[in-house]
């Protein structure tokens, strides 16, 4: 068989993102193995088109109409459409859902009903709608395979694993860029301050998120689903180095861990190549280089985000996309100089306090529910100026 034939097509949803163009690098990497069938975007970027002239996609999908002299795509689908439509493309075996936000929900579904394989760095997914997600794979057998650095170790280090053997999911966390800060000097830090995050290089939400240990709560709430494993079973410790992506514990006490330097490309292509490895050029991780690996526990009371996702994904319903929405509010309310960093946590405690939950979880209670936490937590932000 030729190349071209065994080539895997490949959909990316959020191609401009930092996932987005990542997966595009390691797609431009190894054009033997696949090529890029759709790409979607928010809006007509000069790196957009970049990205259309270097890969020729089929379908390019754009929320918004896209600006004079835009490349010619045998198919262009604007408007709420365009991400359902590069979700399902025909030609794509996998859809890399890498959109930000409670936007991926539904093109992932659509995705999963079409039997695509789905390549999920989006958090919010999994996070809302893990009830509905998890079933709907099942039953369409198809598989869906986790982009993020921990979860993508996880599963490495679950292969030819039986479920009832696992005891524990050790999520690792880089700890942010003010964990050795304490509660007073929390209270003055700015967005900028958070933006030079160590050892990952992502976008602005995610960076809050990870400052906040948000991100580390929404991934144990991730974890739950795509493992099916309880949450006393999921635990976070803090390793500032971000060697370990994480590690599995099995019943005889033996534990299983996936090291590499923090580069999101690696857990990428892993999604797009698998059971497959292929060769990565670059540095390589050098432990006699690094000498020691450094671990603590994550603090609750500094960083109270990560036991309200414990405590919402535990609560299970539509928790977790309140919490979700209201953290999106905050770190946007943050990110603009409206609140401090503490109050973050303050305006989502606040806001999943008030929620009275749906408990049959469908999408439009998802939704529904996301709504209601934005407008709630929309109302909080003035109260709470720094
Ligand atoms: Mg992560």
């Amino acid at each position: 068989m030729t190349a071209a034939e065994t080539s895997i097509g490949v959909a990316v949803l959020g191609s401009t993102g930092s996932v987005g163009t990542q997966t595009l690098d390691v797609i431009a990497e190894h054009p033997d193995h696949f090529h890029v069938v759709a790409l979607a975007a928010r809006y007509d970027t000069p790196l957009l088109r970049e990205q259309i002239l270097r890969h020729c996609p089929d379908l390019v999908a754009l929320q918004q109409q896209p600006g004079d002299d835009f490349p010619f795509v045998a198919g262009l689908v604007c408007g709420e459409e365009g991400l359902l439509a590069a979700a399902t493309a025909s030609g794509a075996e996998i859809v890399v859902v890498a959109t930000s936000g409670h936007d991926a929900i539904l093109p992932t579904i659509a995705a999963i009903e079409a039997s695509k394989v789905i390549a999920l760095a989006n958090k919010e997914t999994l996070v809302c709608a893990g009830e509905i997600i998890m079933p709907l794979v099942q039953q369409r057998g198809t598989s869906l395979r986790p982009v993020d650095s921990e979860h993508s170790a996880i599963w490495q280090a679950l292969q030819g694993s039986r479920h009832h053997d696992i005891a524990r999911l050790i999520i690792t966390a880089s700890g942010g860029p003010f964990r050795t800060l304490d509660a007073r000097e929390l209270a003055s830090v700015t967005a900028n301050d958070a933006l030079a995050h160590p050892t990952w290089a992502m976008g602005a939400k995610i960076t809050i998120d990870s400052a906040s240990l948000m991100n580390k709560g929404l991934e144990v709430i991730e974890a739950h689903w795509l493992f099916d494993m309880p949450y006393e079973q999921i635990e976070v410790v803090v390793h500032p180095q971000s060697i370990i992506h994480s590690i599995v514990e099995y019943v005889d006490g033996s534990q299983l861990a996936q090291l590499g330097l923090p580069d999101m490309r690696t857990p990428i292509q892993y999604a797009l190549s698998y059971p497959a490895r292929l060769p990565r050029r670059g540095e390589r991780l050098n432990l006699q280089q690094i000498g020691t690996l450094h671990f603590q526990p994550p603090d609750l009371e500094r960083f109270p985000c990560l036991q309200l996702a414990r405590d919402a994904g535990t609560a299970g319903a539509t928790y977790p996309t309140v919490l979700s929405a209201a953290d999106d509010v905050a770190v946007a309310a943050f990110l603009e100089g409206q609140i401090s960093f503490p109050s973050i946590p303050d305006v989502i405690a606040e806001v999943v306090e008030a929620h009275v939950p749906e408990t049959q979880v469908t999408v439009e209670a998802i939704l529904a529910a996301d709504a209601w936490a934005r407008v709630t937590a929309t109302s909080l932000v003035p109260r709470r100026t720094p």
